[in-house]
This record gives C-alpha cells, sequence and structure tokens, in this order.
C-alpha cells in the first residue's frame, strides 16, 4: 500500500513539475512515506527525521514532508516535536500534497492533513502524468479494515473499510493496459471483503471476473486477503480465469487456536488448513504465502510448536514472519503475558529457518520445469541478467536482451535458491519468441 501511495505522489508531484533524484543532496522536497505496523518500521523513519535535523540547518529551502501511517498516527504534534519538518501527510491525504505545498511557499505555513477522506484518486489517463508505469502496477481497490485484530493499528491509521468504486477501478485498469502494463496487482489491506455493505456493487470474486475482461491484460495479481473471506465464488476464480495468476497470499499469524483467539483473527487452525486443502483442489498449482507474528503476548513454548507444525502442514512458498511488538492503540497492548525480547528472537529465527527449508525444497522441485516468466527488467544480481516471475510468484533470473522486458516467456528453471531460481529462455518452447531469434541474440 506504501508502494502505491509513493507511485501516486510521484505521479501527482510530476504534474506540478518535480522529477524524482536519486540523491537527496539535490532534492528540493524530501517526502518520507512510513509505515507504522511494526514498532522497527517506526523507529527506522524517525531516525532518518533526524539525521535530516543538521541537511535542513544547511539548507533552510528544502521542504521535508512526513507521510503515511506515522504521520495519521501523531499528526500535528510532530510539528511541535520537529522544528524541521514542515509537512505531515496523512494516509488520504496524497493528494492534498500541490495544495499543502503551494500554501507553504508562499506562506511558509507548516502543516499537518490527518482526515480520513478516502479519495482514491482520479484514474490516470496516461496523458498528463509524467510517471511512466512499468510492466507491473498497483491498483487501490479498497482502504482501511474493519477487523480490529488486537495487534494491528491499520485499522487506526488507514480508518474503516470503504471500497472504490468497480467502474474507476476498471477505468483505471483499462488506461494502465493502455500505457503498457502487462500485469495488475489490486491492492487493498483486506481486498476479498472489497464490496461489502456497499448496495449495488460487485463483490471481491465479481470484480475479478470483470477485471479479467479487460482487453490486453496479462496477469492479475491481489493482496491481502483474509481467510474469514476466502470463499468458494472467489476460489473458483482461480480456476476460471486464464489471467487470474496461481498465487495467494493468507496471513495465517498463529499456528495456535488460543492464540489466534487472542488475536481475534476469526478462524480456527483447522479452519485455515481446510482452506489450503479446498483451494489446492480447485487449483493444482496454487502457491500460497503467508505472514506469522512468533511471541503474541501469552503466547508459550506450546503454541509456538502449533506455529512450526502448522508450517510443516501448509507447506507455505514463502513466509514473512516477524517479532511481536506493542502498537499504541490496540487491544493487545494491553494483553498481560508479554513474551521476552530474547525469547522472541530465537522462536523467530527458528520459525524462520524450518521455513527457508521448506521454500527451498519447493524451489529446488521447480528445477527443470518449464515456467512461464513475466519478464520486469534488469536483475539485481547485476550483469544483463535480467528478472520476472512466475504466474506463482517465483522470482527468476536469467540472460536476455533487454527487448525482452515485458514479454512472457518460457524459461527453463536450472538452479534453485533460498529466494530465487535461475533458468535460461527457452527458445523452441514457444514458436511465437522467434521475434527474439530474429533480434539475433542466442540464448542458451
Ligand atoms: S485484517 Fe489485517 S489490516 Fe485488518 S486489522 Fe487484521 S491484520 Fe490489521
Amino acid at each position: 500500500m506504501n508502494r502505491y501511495d509513493s507511485e501516486r505522489l510521484v505521479e501527482i508531484l510530476g504534474e506540478e513539475q518535480f522529477v524524482l533524484v536519486d540523491d537527496h543532496r539535490q532534492a528540493d522536497l524530501i517526502f518520507i512515506n512510513t509505515c507504522t505496523v511494526r514498532d522497527k518500521a517506526e523507529q527506522k523513519a524517525f531516525s532518518y527525521l533526524g539525521r535530516l535535523k543538521a541537511v535542513k540547518r544547511r539548507r533552510p529551502e528544502l521542504v521535508v514532508a512526513l507521510g503515511g501511517c506515522v504521520a495519521q498516527q501523531h499528526g500535528e504534534d510532530l510539528l511541535r516535536r520537529l522544528p524541521h519538518l514542515d509537512l505531515v501527510v496523512g494516509t488520504h491525504g496524497i493528494s492534498e500534497v500541490p495544495a499543502m505545498l503551494a500554501r507553504f511557499e508562499t506562506t511558509g505555513e507548516r502543516q499537518a492533513f490527518v482526515e480520513f477522506g478516502y479519495d482514491f484518486g482520479d484514474a490516470p489517463d496516461g496523458r498528463t502524468y509524467s510517471w511512466r508505469p512499468g510492466v507491473s502496477a498497483f491498483v487501490t481497490i479498497m482502504r482501511g479494515c474493519d477487523n480490529f485484530c488486537t495487534y494491528c493499528i491499520v485499522p487506526f491509521v488507514r480508518g474503516r473499510e470503504r471500497s472504490r468504486s468497480s467502474d474507476e477501478i476498471i477505468r483505471e485498469v483499462e488506461s494502465l493496459v493502455e500505457r503498457g502494463v502487462r500485469e495488475v496487482s489490486l491492492l487493498g489491506q483486506n481486498v476479498n471483503s472489497y464490496g461489502q455493505g456497499v448496495s449495488g456493487e460487485l463483490d471481491f470474486a465479481g470484480l475479478l471476473r470483470r477485471v479479467a475482461q479487460v482487453d490486453g491484460l496479462m496477469r492479475i495479481r491481489f493482496t491481502t486477503s483474509h481467510p474469514k473471506d476466502l470463499l468458494p465464488p472467489l476460489m473458483r476464480c482461480f480456476n476460471d480465469l486464464e489471467p487470474l495468476c496461481p498465487h495467494i497470499h493468507l496471513p495465517v499469524q498463529s499456528g495456535s487456536d488460543r492464540i489466534l483467539q487472542r488475536m481475534k483473527r476469526g478462524y480456527t487452525r483447522d479452519h485455515y488448513l481446510g482452506l489450503l486443502t479446498e483451494l489446492r483442489g480447485i487449483r493444482k498449482d496454487v502457491a500460497v504465502s503467508s505472514d506469522m507474528i512468533v511471541g503474541f503476548p501469552g503466547e508459550g513454548e506450546d503454541d509456538f510448536q502449533q506455529s512450526l507444525s502448522l508450517l510443516e502442514e501448509a507447506r507455505f512458498d514463502a513466509l514473512f514472519s516477524f517479532k511481536y511488538s506493542d502498537r499504541p492503540q490496540t487491544a493487545a497492548c494491553r494483553l498481560d503475558g508479554k513474551v521476552k525480547e530474547e525469547v522472541k528472537l530465537k522462536r523467530l529465527q527458528t520459525l524462520q529457518s524450518l521455513q527457508e527449508r521448506i521454500t527451498l525444497k519447493k524451489n529446488e522441485a521447480q528445477v527443470g520445469q518449464i515456467s512461464r516468466v513475466l519478464v520486469e527488467g534488469p536483475s539485481q544480481v547485476g550483469g544483463s541478467q535480467l528478472s520476472g516471475r512466475t504466474p506463482q510468484n517465483r522470482v527468476v533470473n536469467f540472460q536476455g536482451p533487454p527487448q525482452l522486458v515485458g514479454e512472457e516467456i518460457p524459461v527453463l528453471v536450472t538452479k534453485a535458491h533460498a529466494h530465487s531460481l535461475e533458468g535460461v529462455v527457452c527458445l523452441e518452447a514457444n514458436a511465437s519468441l522467434k521475434v527474439v531469434k530474429e533480434r539475433s541474440w542466442c540464448g542458451k
């Protein structure tokens, strides 16, 4: 969500003749977009902001702005605490930034905007924006969350759940496809509750079916889903809709029913595992990633062992795991049974090393397979390597010419790593790749 907000900010400021620079020493405006889901992310934002104090002293004309969840959480108070901070832009304030900047430039007034406005922004029309999307783009379909899991600050900093109109979403997807986007990721805190409580609006499965009809759109992904809303009509989409990638991110958070109840997640371990069985029955090759928290208040050794055994049973393709940290305003802050930091750390390491073994095994099973890879751009490993993703969201690096960016090509997987795969473009596997041969490039 924050990445989407950053991209939208770049679009909006592009209209005001701002351009992105790599080096903050060249910047006229430094905008720090923040996350507050975990304490560590918040501390990092404050530490960076602290370093900017000396920069602002040297260059008083520099505008320093703080956006995102930390801005929403602390609001105007930040202006009092941090005299070198000029603008505080809450989670619903991105479209206010040009007006705030203009006011600051003319009056010097430091400002905070922390209202919940549910402004989704207009669908970009592709003519006025300086920013050009890449192969993949995010599209926000809803904001906020009504679930109030006891550890989570999101409902407090992102507000209550609100769905965007499906017509507006389709217009944005069409516009992105016209500008060369091949894959869209539908975004929201809880996408599969899309449309709930909005009379006459589609539900999430209905929205997926409409998006899948957009001409020229190659792939659809979505994130994040809540297990309680993973219902049969949505599961069937994985079988029925060709552009829908066989990958779902389905946070489980704990393998212990006692802890799931304390987290107020609204499902049991058995229910969650049952969903995976049902989904894998509908779409055999679906990949599942998840989130897990260790050291939630009251988590004993037995609860933790149940989280480990859930990993063994669920066989996730990837897992994002975190140590619990108290977040202000949340109910879990007030729960007893806080787990010691060193215990949390040890549990996290144990959990992560188990998952690494599972992920590596799953990746190794890909070796020798040919996968359709949507080429995204140069690989982070450097050289002339390109990088792309399989429909199951696995990253594959391989040698290839830059002309392949934006193409979906068959790649033979030759090697597996913990977080990525290596492969070679498999020209003979797809006659349509003749064009690549004609560009006189020779893959192995
Ligand atoms: S469903 Fe997700 S975003 Fe909503 S409260 Fe729970 S963890 Fe937070």
